[in-house]
């Protein structure tokens, strides 16, 4: 029998082989949701940066808020028990990491208590048809849908049907009289997208990984520091920004009070490896690796940093690919652009569907962006 059994215990052996460990395995999931799920538009990112607050505890040695509501932490020389060690003349190095996520500014409340809104960031229209959104109010958060006005497709022309309504169009109903809408909602509060984030195999969805993936990344990548005991010279300073959906503000003032000898901008980038996009359209292909992302309308990166971090990936085993975006930026070029300076390149991960409430990015280009950034860190 022994014999058999070893037969058997070998065939069990091959069995039982190790099921290969799933992309999101060991993630803090949980933290990208909370990020994810935290209403945040630009010029309104308080409740954003009072999450991140609570999260970096003891990661650096200090906070500020500037003048633009941009959070940024620094964290000096540490050695690889995590205590801080002197270095002569530091170099800075700065990850940026926008905080706003696209959404609505209230116009105005008509006499039947409809709100009317005007966009912050990059809508395409056609995503806002019947949408489940979230009005924040200085007293409370209210449940509300968005529709465009105008007649339903039961009674619509063939003109009508074929119309994208402009944002000014939609208008957001939150099942409330008049009165009492006006008297809940004023001018100038903001509207958000009430979508849930999920898991999805090795996807992750959500209507704001543009870019709360960043904001993950700038809190897990200085964990990774200190749990692989990685000792770095340089000064990290994390800025977490605002306002880069309507132009990079936060990042252009951030950077010129931090003036970087080195700018990271992380953020998503286009994954277009989906139907009805040519090959060379595609941007980024999903679990890939993370983005090495070489040039964009607002920036082109400095060659000497790509080949740094492209040879960093290769001696870490850390999945990669080159990325060039036709249009769109990120806050890279304002810290490259800022002050006198600095070399500057964008680390980013590949998102499908961006500005619409399904992004997907895949936890494995996760994983590598949050990988290479820590090892980075610590090869300065
Ligand atoms: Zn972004």
């Amino acid at each position: 029998m022994a014999k058999k059994s070893k037969t058997v215990s070998k065939i069990t052996r091959s069995t039982s082989r190790k099921a290969p460990k799933p992309a999101g395995g060991g993630l803090d999931l949980a933290l990208l949701t909370r990020l994810c799920e935290t209403p945040g538009v630009p010029g309104r990112e308080e409740r954003v940066r009072a999450v991140i607050e609570k999260e970096i505890k003891g990661l650096f040695d200090s906070t500020e808020v500037d003048a633009l509501g941009s959070l940024i932490c620094r964290r000096q020389p540490r050695d690889a028990s995590g205590k801080r060690k002197s270095v002569k003349n530091p170099k800075t190095v700065m990850m940026l990491c926008h905080m706003d996520e696209i959404g609505f500014y209230v116009t105005h409340v008509c006499d039947k208590g409809y709100v009317y809104i005007d966009a912050a960031g990059g809508f395409d229209t056609r995503n806002l048809f019947s949408r489940r959104v979230t009005v924040c109010t200085d007293s409370g958060d209210l449940p509300g849908v968005m529709n465009p006005g105008g007649r339903p497709v039961h009674i619509a022309s063939p003109e009508d049907r074929k119309k994208v309504p402009e944002v000014k169009e939609f208008m957001v109903d939150l099942g409330m009289t008049s009165e009492e809408a006006k008297k809940r909602v004023k001018v100038g509060d903001y509207i958000v997208m009430n979508e849930p984030a999920m898991k999805m195999g090795d996807k992750f969805v959500s209507k704001a990984l543009d870019n709360r993936v960043a904001c993950w990344l700038g809190i897990d990548s200085v964990r990774e520091l200190a749990k692989l005991k990685l000792a770095h010279n340089c000064e990290l300073v994390v800025a977490f920004t605002t306002q880069e959906e309507v132009g990079l503000r936060g990042a252009r003032t951030a950077s010129f009070a931090v003036r970087p000898d080195i700018g990271i901008g992380i953020d998503v980038t286009l994954a277009c490896d989906t139907p009805g996009v040519p090959e060379n359209e595609r941007v980024t292909v999903q679990g890939k690796g993370f983005g090495l992302h070489v040039k964009d309308s607002s920036f082109i990166a400095d060659h000497t940093l790509v080949r740094d971090f492209e040879q960093l990936a290769i001696k870490n085993k850390i999945p990669y690919q080159r990325c060039i975006l036709a249009a769109g930026g990120q806050d890279g070029a304002a810290a490259q652009q800022a002050a006198a300076g600095a070399k500057a390149i964008g680390i980013t991960v590949g998102t499908r569907y961006i500005h619409t409430v399904t992004e997907t990015i895949d936890l494995t280009d996760l994983r590598a962006a949050r990988d290479i950034l820590a090892r980075y860190v610590a090869s300065v």
